[in-house]
């Protein structure tokens, strides 16, 4: 006899049972005449977006809908997970409409590296992914940098289009579109989020100024950052809060580095060399003997090496490795998503191993830093 009902708001399909999910909203809610989603009810009632996530294909399919749309798409990425948290094919989806980059977190490199470098690498690792972009702009949208220019971006490429903000989750998408709001939207009119008759978009409607609107589509899962397949609480330890101080560790071949449970790191052959690390601080790494690596991890596994835990461990896939030989002469970074990289500087070259759960994204690239 239960009737599904949709979102008064965003017309999202109702569920009281994951609050991170599309369509929460709590029990007691779902008597009203005209319930709203938790999401929806967030924004009208406190300004305020939350993160909210969708699988893949749920995702695409929302991203398809933007192609009929007149609008500038917003794409936010995590400068610390730039490979894990772009949206490739992002430029099928949105037709003709104008993509800006917007690269958050940058709070979270070392102090002092030349921002010019750093927008000339974006340029180019985006430029390699097939993503064409209008405009690249570096922020913090936590520490409140570089915030002034996405604004000034966003006005000179939008004319008289909606804004459309997409990105993977955790990377900023809320806190970016919550200093928007606070910054940019109506206040003297009640904050009210509209839907497209007949189709569910799954995107909440923020009026701005101007009679246009500020559209915040739900954060797309992506299976291959390591953010995504830990437990709750082993995300607040992958994900860094202040600037990373690199690690640096000396190496002969036939060392061992773990970080915590979660990858390991087998330096195979090459002269002894330095190997700087780019983690949350929060990790912890333990060095080893490679031959000594496969016992110790059996018996130290969600203890000495942690975290995961050993229970959350069993929840985890186990790793897979990945052999990279890193040629003299290349500074490169060996990146592992959502865990951070290491940067190997090519003055002899090296082979490595990364160990790390099955799934999850570990390349190379030019080095960032
Ligand atoms: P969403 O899932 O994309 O909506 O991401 P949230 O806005 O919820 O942010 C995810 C996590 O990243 C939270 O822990 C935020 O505090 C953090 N975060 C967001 N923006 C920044 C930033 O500019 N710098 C840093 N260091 N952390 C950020």
């Amino acid at each position: 006899e239960e009737d599904i009902r949709s979102c008064a708001g965003c017309g999202v399909k109702l569920q009281t049972e994951a609050t991170d999910k599309l369509g929460y909203v709590p029990a007691a809610a779902l008597e009203k005449e005209l319930p709203i989603c938790q999401r929806c009810f967030r924004i009208k009632n406190y300004n305020e977006a939350a993160s909210i996530a969708l699988d893949q294909d749920d995702f695409l399919r929302l991203l398809g809908g933007i192609a009929g749309t007149k609008s500038l798409v917003v794409h936010i990425v995590d400068l610390f997970d730039f490979e894990g948290s772009l949206i490739s094919g992002l430029q099928r989806f949105v037709g003709n409409n104008p993509v800006l980059l917007v690269v958050n977190k940058i709070d979270l490199l070392p102090k002092g590296i030349n921002p010019n470098r750093l927008l000339n690498w974006v340029q180019k690792q985006t430029k390699k992914e097939g993503l064409k972009v209008v405009d690249v702009v570096l922020c913090s949208a936590k520490r409140n940098i570089g915030f002034e220019r996405v604004i000034e971006s966003i006005g000179r490429h939008r004319g008289d289009r909606d804004v459309y903000v997409v990105g993977a989750t955790n990377v900023g998408k809320s806190t970016l579109i919550n200093r928007l709001i606070r910054d940019y939207s109506d206040l003297e009119r009640e904050l009210t989020t509209s839907r497209y008759p007949g189709t569910t978009l799954d995107a909440v409607h923020i009026p701005l100024d101007d009679g246009k609107e500020i559209i915040d589509t739900p954060g797309i899962v992506y299976k291959h950052r390591l953010t995504e397949i830990v437990p709750r609480d082993v995300l607040g330890a992958l994900l860094p809060d202040k600037p990373i101080k690199q690690l640096v560790y000396q190496l002969n071949a036939g060392q061992t580095l773990f970080f915590g449970a979660l990858a390991r790191f087998d330096f195979i052959d090459g002269d002894r060399q330095s190997f700087s690390i780019y983690i949350s601080n929060a990790l912890q790494v333990h060095r080893t003997k490679l031959e000594r690596a496969d016992e110790l991890f059996a018996e130290h596994k969600g203890e000495l090496l942690a975290p995961p835990s050993r229970e959350q461990l069993e929840d985890i896939p186990a790793w897979t490795r990945h052999r990279l030989n890193i040629r003299r002469g290349t500074d490169t970074d060996i990146f592992i998503s959502g865990l951070g990289w290491i940067h190997v500087n090519g003055a002899s070259g090296a082979l490595i191993d990364i160990h790390a759960p099955k799934g999850i994204r570990v390349l190379t690239r030019d080095a960032l830093i």
